[in-house]
């Protein structure tokens, strides 16, 4: 927490010398990764943690929000920060320590409901190679567990430098191993990358795609089935399209929501349905994520909106209206 309201978060610049070559290629990639002024215009809506993980972190490391699924988060670090993140605003903290990776362990050992748990971060491929094959080790020794995935970006920011210890961590496992990869852009979607998802379906990964929808980066129907095609075309399974959550200093990526569903459904005409990932919506307090395009959604002519969760309850939101700091 400690992040005071309205003040600027400085998030440090991190590239990996791969994207600082592809950043003099490409300006939809060095948009994603080079600081912007309007990172200091911080909106009264956006907060320090937007989808309400906090509130759902029974032990370090661990985020249970649905009850047969959970996030863990070996380490908060990635290889490159991308200016939107999630986690800017959030604390700063160390990987786990031994102690809380074998304490997170005994949560989800002691939770038979949880049918597949989620390495996310951060970057869990960033993790020592020893960490990952320890975790995936562990987790494929817990009965109840059927399915382990991982959230990545690292196949697209540093493709290079991916350790065969990890293809080798992956390859063990018996369990299937699903890769969600973090893929914004076709400019992305290099020789190199794609040779380093192909390792890793040689590894017996299965591959699925997550994309922020990002306004001057791919908030364009033409460039997201540009990018949906290109994801396919590479065994890449498009998931899920996200609406940006409400981020401190971010509101220059926002596209405005109704906006936002107009190029959805556009690009619903132009393409097939598996090359079409769900366009989703993550409710503010830790309520969950809902489809952006469907009845979750209510928004008035006036353009208030708001959100149902799944349990039913109605959240007004607050990030969707017209304002000069969506405007940008
Ligand atoms: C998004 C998310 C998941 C995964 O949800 P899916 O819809 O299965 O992709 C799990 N736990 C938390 C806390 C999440 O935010
Ligand atoms: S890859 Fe994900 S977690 Fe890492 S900096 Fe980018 S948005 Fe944040």
């Amino acid at each position: 927490m400690g992040q005071a309201m309205g003040q600027p978060v400085h998030q440090p610049v991190r590239l990996t010398p791969y994207l600082s070559a592809q950043i003099d290629r490409s300006a939809a990639i060095a948009r994603q990764f080079l600081p912007d002024r309007r990172e200091d215009d911080i909106a009264p809506a956006e907060m320090a943690d937007p989808i309400g993980d906090i509130a759902h972190s029974p032990v370090p490391g661990i985020i249970h929000r649905y009850p047969d699924r959970v996030l863990l988060m070996p380490t908060p670090q990635c290889s490159a920060h991308c200016r939107f993140c999630f986690r800017r605003g959030l604390p700063d903290r160390p990987p786990l320590s031994d102690a809380e990776v074998a304490a997170a362990l005994d949560y989800i050992a002691g939770h038979p409901e949880i049918f597949e748990v989620i390495l996310s971060g951060g970057d869990p491929l960033t993790a020592p190679p020893r960490r990952l094959s320890m975790l995936l080790a562990a987790l494929n020794r817990i009965d109840s567990i059927g399915v382990i995935r991982i959230h990545t970006r690292r196949p697209v920011i540093d493709p290079d430098r991916l350790p065969d210890a990890a293809f080798e961590a992956i390859a063990a496992s018996q369990r299937p191993i699903n890769i969600v990869c973090h893929i914004n852009h076709p400019d992305e979607l290099t020789e190199a990358v794609t040779g380093s998802l192909h390792r890793l379906r040689a590894a017996g990964a299965d591959l699925y795609g997550q994309t922020v929808l990002l306004k001057g980066v791919n908030d364009d129907a033409a460039v997201l089935e540009m990018l949906f095609r290109a994801m396919l075309r590479h065994r890449v399974r498009p998931y899920y399209l996200h609406y940006p959550d409400l981020v401190p200093g971010t509101g220059h990526f926002r596209t405005d929501l109704t906006a936002a569903r107009t190029i959805y459904a556009d690009l619903k005409r132009r393409i097939g349905g598996l090359t079409l990932p769900r366009f989703m919506l993550d409710i503010p307090g830790g309520f969950g994520k809902v489809p952006a395009d469907g009845e979750s959604v209510h928004v008035t002519r006036d353009g208030y909106v708001t959100l149902t969760d799944p349990a039913g309850r109605a959240h007004s939101y607050p990030g969707a209206l017209e304002t000069p700091w969506t405007k940008g």
